[in-house]
């Protein structure tokens, strides 16, 4: 979408792979159309309402665990050919960005219809998320595009490569959310220092090779010759000279490489004398003159008579340079008025209804001057699971599990702010930080939460089990959340008492709860002096050992736990709890490691509601 030819393939070198915390605590617009259609064709076939569930995980992944305050924006009334793309692409079930844009015919009035109707589900969901959703006049990029550059956002998620004419500074088109540097990030700054190309010079492209408006552009121009032709322009002129090429007025071959020395050399030149050569060493002379007196290149030192020239020789003598240098000249000056006439015989060219649209910087039904009309507000938790239960038919323990991250995001993020006595998600309180631990070499703190109502009476931990646990681990196991899912929240039991473990921000729980995390890097460094001490026993076992301290506690998803905030029914837990227990024994702990992924927690689940 966006650029016709292989637009991102040309951009593709100036890539940057961004880390983890690229996008903590930034603003970043998200062009939603383009995140509808992208679900996989594996996805689609097996859950209902794939875009629901799409948004459902990307949001709390980019809240939760990227940090960032995504601002949604959604398709206003898109030009016909675009719609048409997208919407073709969307039943596809694949995309493939790189590709010329073709509008398929046959887009059915009811698939339209369909299409927005899946639109206006998922801008429901976002709403009651509390995410801020804009929407643009037409196209959502060209919103995305303009809240970067007037400074709104710091970022764009968009695959539209449209987004850089409409202003674009920074356009992130892919994220892998599990993986080392998941933002795939393009800036103009780095395509202008690379290609020498700036925002009116991609529009420029964009009107010679085609785009999602005009798919055609100018017969017989690609992205090769395109390319190679607006960088002989500055941005100042470029809009304006093709504005003159197309009423006819070509203008001068303005390539500085060949003007300067091949013009003056053929001034020069005129009256033309041939030179001969020898055909033997390809030198000047003659092989007649040379085989008398011998050439003065070939014959340095003792070799008498020509060398015979190589393949592919090349004179360098002033009048075959010259006449090189002419030839050049005269190939650049043919390839020069091919391509003004090409565009010259384009009729309506360029459009400028299509240039118009891309720099009006008017693209938003959105206050500008009021920034602070975009908002984060806290989750409708209960009618998101309502909503969820709906469409998707998920059980709500799920729904409830899988929000959780977010959640405690926006939980630690108040308390970091105005530290008030209250709960997370009104059931649960913060215990202590459980360990560190580090995923695609980024390190977090996991942070253990004991529901409040079931503290109540029930056995608290010592605190040597505790330190059981605090050990750094890697995370093996990150296949299950291949689908955008989380592995986050897990839950921990230890004899009887229920923790909820989330994964999060090491600067924001430090600023949440500065002295717990001081007492815990105090803890951690005196148990780091004892391990030192201890470490050349340890090393010989301490796999097996770790094994064993890990199944003190289970770490099961045991969703049961995540019940509505109203729901205070905690009776019967006890008993399913030592059930369970009892059903998971013996194994490791790395099998219990992998019992919280989805299969295994289903039948828990299941196990749990029954009794
Ligand atoms: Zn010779
Ligand atoms: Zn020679
Ligand atoms: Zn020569």
């Amino acid at each position: 979408m966006g650029v016709g030819g292989k637009f991102w393939d040309l951009l593709k070198p100036y890539a940057k792979n961004e880390g983890f915390n690229h996008l903590r605590d930034k603003r970043v617009a998200v062009d939603l159309s383009f995140w509808i259609v992208q679900h996989q064709t594996a996805i689609k076939n097996h859950t209902r309402a794939p875009h629901l569930r799409l948004i459902f995980f990307r949001t709390i992944n980019l809240f939760a665990k990227f940090g960032a305050f995504p601002v949604f924006v959604v398709d206003g009334t898109p030009s016909p050919l675009k719609a048409q793309a997208r919407i073709a692409r969307f039943y596809r079930g694949s995309i493939d960005s790189s590709s010329l844009p073709v509008a398929e015919e046959g887009v059915s009035v009811e698939r339209n219809r369909e299409f927005l109707k899946f639109v206006q589900n998922c801008v429901e969901l976002l709403e009651l998320f509390g995410m801020p959703v804009l929407k643009a006049k037409g196209e959502a990029e060209a919103l995305c595009a303009q809240l970067n550059s007037e400074g709104h956002v710091d970022a764009c998620i968009t695959a539209d490569s449209d987004a850089f004419l409409f202003g674009a500074k920074c356009v992130i088109k892919s994220i892998t959310p599990n993986s080392k540097e998941p933002f795939e990030c393009y800036y103009i700054s780095d395509i202008e220092a690379g290609l020498g190309l700036k925002r009116k010079h991609l529009i420029a492209i964009s009107l010679l090779v085609g785009n999602d408006h005009d798919l055609n552009g100018v017969q017989g121009i690609g992205l090769d010759t395109a390319l190679q032709f607006v960088q002989k322009f500055s941005e100042d002129e470029i809009l304006k000279s093709l504005h003159d090429i197309g009423y006819g007025d070509t203008p001068q071959c303005l390539d500085l490489k060949y003007t300067d020395d091949a013009r003056v050399c053929s001034n020069e030149s005129s009256p033309k004398k041939k030179s001969s050569h020898c055909s033997f060493c390809g030198h000047p002379g003659s092989k007649r003159v040379h085989f008398k007196f011998s050439c003065e290149f070939c014959n340095k030192g003792d070799i008498d008579g020509c060398i015979k020239k190589p393949v592919g020789f090349k004179c360098n003598c002033s009048y075959c340079d010259k006449n090189r240098k002419e030839k050049e000249q005269k190939r650049h000056e043919n390839w020069w008025i091919k391509v003004c006439n090409k565009i010259t015989m384009e009729s309506n060219f360029p459009n400028d209804e299509i240039i118009e649209m891309y720099i009006c910087d008017n693209h938003g039904q959105f206050p500008a001057n009021n920034v602070s009309s975009i908002s984060w507000q806290i989750p409708k938790t209960d009618m998101i699971v309502d909503f969820l239960v709906f469409h998707l038919h998920w059980e709500p323990s799920y729904i409830r599990q899988m929000i959780l991250p977010m959640l405690s995001t926006i939980y630690l993020r108040e308390m970091a702010t105005t530290p008030v006595k209250a709960l997370l998600y009104e059931q649960y309180e913060f215990h202590s930080i459980h360990r560190v631990k580090i995923r695609y070499g980024y390190p977090s703190y996991v942070v253990k939460w004991k529901k409040a109502s079931y503290s109540v009476g029930s056995y608290t931990v010592p605190d040597e089990e505790c330190d059981l646990h605090q050990e750094e681990l890697m995370e093996a196991n990150e296949s299950f959340d291949l689908l955008d899912e989380s592995n986050n929240p897990q839950i921990h039991v230890v004899d009887g008492c229920w923790f909820l473990l989330t994964d999060e921000n090491m600067e924001l729980v430090h600023s949440a709860f500065p002295k717990e995390v001081d007492g815990f890097l105090q803890d951690k460094e005196l148990r780091d002096l004892k391990r030192g001490k201890t470490s050349s026993l340890r090393s010989e076992g301490s796999n097996k050992k770790l094994e064993s301290q890990k199944s003190v506690g289970v770490q099961l998803s045991i969703t049961e736990f995540y019940r509505s905030a109203k729901v205070q029914n905690q009776g019967k837990l006890g008993e399913d709890l030592a059930k369970n227990l009892n059903s998971q024994g013996g194994g490791t702990s790395k099998e219990k490691r992998k019992a919280s992924s989805a299969n295994l927690s289903k039948s828990t689940r299941r196990r749990l509601f029954s009794g």
